[in-house]
């Protein structure tokens, strides 16, 4: 019984492999090699696409999307009030945080009623996609322009609070204003919205 030879393609990008007799000068391979060194010789001449980084940064974006931070208000106060949106918006279920209710002496420390007593990223799941700065109601998380740096254990990537609230001196503050539109910018500065006061 003969079988049937049946003929399967997987690819579009399927070769016909001819059968043609190598030349002389193909089986020497000789030429071959001196035209893959001339290749290789001519890189030494071209402008160098790597960097010695960390020694060398490149220059990156202002709304380059790095390391967050969390903000605080005007008076210092931290902004975020723990609704959990940004880490119900992340797609990467990077964000865990644990809300408490701030007490009557914590007025000055917290913005709102709630508050994160812990807030967490775990910068190895982040994507820095964006979506936990757009879910914020609060304007208490962004992105920054800061490249989270490397680290031989796992545990360092995951940044708490003490990372990610920016510093309360007024002069140290991470400004923001780069990431948001001229829109954003001027509704910000309208008095009459319960949202900027
Ligand atoms: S940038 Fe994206 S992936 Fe990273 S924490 Fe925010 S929402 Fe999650
Ligand atoms: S950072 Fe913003 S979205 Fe996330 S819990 Fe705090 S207030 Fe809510």
């Amino acid at each position: 019984m003969t079988e049937e030879k049946k003929t399967y393609t997987f690819t579009t990008r399927s070769k016909v492999v001819s059968n043609k007799k190598m030349t002389f000068m193909e089986k020497i391979y000789f030429p071959a090699i001196i035209k893959g060194m001339l290749i290789t010789f001519s890189h030494l001449f071209k402008k160098k696409t790597t960097i010695q980084y960390p020694e060398v940064k490149r220059n990156i974006a202002e709304i380059y999307r790095g390391k967050h931070v969390l903000k605080r208000d005007d008076e210092g106060r931290e902004r975020c009030t723990a609704c959990g949106l940004c880490a119900l918006s992340c797609p990467a279920e990077a964000i865990t945080m644990i809300a408490a209710e701030r007490k009557a002496d914590e007025m000055h420390l917290y913005r709102e009623e709630k508050y994160a007593k812990v807030y967490e990223i775990n910068m190895l799941r982040c994507i820095f996609c964006g979506l936990c700065e757009e879910a914020c109601p609060k304007e208490a998380i962004f992105l920054t322009n800061e490249i989270v740096p490397s680290n031989y254990e796992r545990e360092n990537f995951i940044y708490g609070k003490d990372k990610l609230v920016e510093p309360m001196d007024k002069d140290k503050r991470i400004d923001i204003s780069k990431r948001q539109t001229t829109a954003v910018l001027e509704f910000k500065k309208d008095k009459n919205q319960s949202h900027n006061n």
